[in-house]
């Protein structure tokens, strides 16, 4: 199953976090003490013996080398699912739109290691149930497979050499890795490769299902450097006249300064951003002709008071 939790959500890490029956053996086995870099050195392993050295990083061709026989695309689907069968493994993946589900499959590959996978028909490892330290080291796994660092690294300077923004950076790193914008975007942050305050997305919505009051809100925001003072809460409605929303309203890059009274982001701030339809926010059938989403990436321009968001 994917988590797309923030950072302030993640449980904190205790010495005894890692220490699931599963991935202890798992790190046995691999001959490897920290569990992080243990998920990191199989990512790319596999990716060496798939010969995969330039972006896109397709999971599908990596699975088989875990022993997944059958990858089922399911709309349906309430979470992403590994199911041991004879011979190997099934994977059912959740359809979600705008290469979300790639994450899914990749993450779904990771769970192989927490299994025996030299049994006629997989078995858990220790038969350990599963545990929120599998989940997380499945999610790095993921990350490493389809946006290994090295490679990642390189791209993303390279394509910042050239187009010196960095909001058009993380747009042309999503097409060529062919991950979804929060996926790139948490890479771009935990690699150290971007500095500043806080990448935003806002997409069109009510704050509620089936509520009328639609307006450009904040659907997810990663903050770079201190996730505790910078994150903006879902669903704080863009005001009228700022940079987000008339990059929603008209195209092109808008790069500008402003003052913001946006949650925990008050004061003089940089502001890039730009407008794009994307398949995980509008619905199918109306895609290019609903308001844009955004993309911005918000920076202090001089020191940033750092008032917690009262949300
Ligand atoms: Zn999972």
């Amino acid at each position: 199953m994917l988590r797309v939790g923030t950072k302030e959500k993640m449980p904190k890490k205790r010495l005894d976090y890692w220490k699931s029956p599963a991935i202890l053996s798992f790190l046995r086995r691999a001959g490897e003490t920290d569990p992080e870099a243990a998920v990191k050195v199989e990512a790319n392993k596999l990716l060496l013996a798939a010969n995969m050295v330039i972006a896109p990083f397709n999971p599908k061709k990596i699975a088989p080398l875990r022993k997944v026989t059958s990858i089922k695309y399911s709309d349906s689907a309430s979470n992403s699912q590994l199911t041991p069968v004879k011979g190997g493994f099934i994977i059912a993946v959740k359809r979600a739109a705008g290469s979300r589900d790639v994450f899914s499959l990749a993450h779904e590959i990771g769970h192989t290691f927490f299994y025996d996978i030299e049994a006629a028909t997989p078995i858990r490892l220790q038969r350990d149930i599963g545990s929120d330290a599998e989940e997380k080291l499945c999610d790095i796994f993921a990350a490493e497979l389809l946006m290994p660092e090295k490679t990642f690294r390189e791209d993303a300077l390279t394509i910042f050499n050239n187009t010196g923004i960095w909001c058009e950076t993380l747009f042309q790193l999503r097409s060529l890795y062919n991950v979804s914008m929060r996926a790139v975007t948490e890479r771009v942050v935990e690699l150290g490769i971007l500095d500043g305050p806080v990448i935003i997305r806002w997409s069109w919505k009510s704050k509620l299902k089936d509520e009328k009051d639609i307006k450009l809100r904040v659907d997810w925001s990663v903050p770079l450097k201190d996730g505790k003072h910078y994150f903006v809460w879902p669903d704080k409605p863009a005001s009228e006249d700022t940079a987000f929303m008339r990059a929603s309203l008209r195209s092109g890059l808008i790069r500008e300064e402003a003052r913001l009274k946006l949650g925990a982001l008050q004061g003089d701030f940089i502001i890039e951003a730009k407008g794009y339809h994307s398949k995980e926010t509008d619905s199918n059938n109306r895609i290019n002709s609903t308001p844009k989403s955004v993309l911005s990436i918000v920076w202090p321009k001089i020191g940033l008071q750092t008032k917690r968001d009262g949300n």
